[in-house]
């Protein structure tokens, strides 16, 4: 028994960031396909050293040594209670890896929250954003913004914009999820584990929606009776 959520929404919805308050509410780890990949390149596993040798020679790591990544990680102890991952599966067939993987210790699947905005919404949204130059943090025009303009409140860096946010490079990315994963929402759609969230409001309504889908499913499996998943009590 557990909670296994895998969030789905396109670039520019506030799916990490919707991961990041759910899972820490529940007091489940967050797994991201970007921070599982950096993690292991820098903790030198060796897994890590054969996708950096993919990253180095500028090309995608396959899909078996992602899987592989995902199994290894699902596999430690502070993911025995359950998991909110982040960018993967992306496709059926990982979701299916990701079916046998679970299996192998009694877990499944049993949400998948697709927060989902019209494209011109993610476009404003991934449009505003500034990194710092120091510190990497991220800050946004509308939704976050730096509270001296062009200036790191962590650690008072240079902000700059990339040169790849371009309101194009937006647009493909946003195109190339959407048809990457249509089908995977068809998948968990017929699996009735589906619950789509409109994205279109703001943090906090959408982060409301997504917790009453998990304390729905938390219920339904009576994990309810350890431990509350609405305060941790
Ligand atoms: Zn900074």
């Amino acid at each position: 028994m557990g909670l296994f959520i895998v969030l789905l929404g396109a670039p520019g919805v506030g799916k990490g960031t919707q991961a990041d308050l759910i899972s820490r509410e529940l007091h489940l780890p967050h797994v991201s396909s970007g921070e599982l990949f950096r993690e292991a390149i820098k903790s030198k596993t060796p897994l890590g050293v054969e996708a950096q040798g993919y990253l180095g020679r500028g090309e995608l790591v396959p899909d078996s040594l992602t899987i592989a990544m995902v199994r290894e990680r699902l596999q430690r102890p502070d993911c025995a209670n359950g998991v909110v991952l982040d960018g993967f599966p992306r496709t059926i067939e990982q979701a299916k890896q990701l079916d046998g993987i679970l299996a192998e210790s009694g877990a499944a699947v049993n949400l998948v929250p697709y927060i989902k905005a019209e494209t011109a919404t993610l476009l404003k949204r991934l449009g505003g954003r500034w990194t710092c130059r120091n510190c990497q943090t991220v800050y946004h025009v509308l939704y976050n913004p730096p509270r001296e303009p062009g200036k790191c409140d962590a650690c008072g860096g240079e902000l700059y914009q990339r040169a790849d946010d371009t309101p194009e490079t937006h647009r493909r990315r946003i195109e190339v999820y959407l048809d990457q994963t249509a089908p995977l929402i068809e998948f968990y759609r017929q699996r009735r584990l589906l619950v789509e969230i409109d994205g279109e409001q703001d943090i906090q309504t959408v982060y409301g929606q997504l917790l009453a889908a998990v304390q729905r499913v938390a219920r339904e499996q009576r994990i309810g009776a350890q431990r509350c998943i609405g305060c941790g009590e």
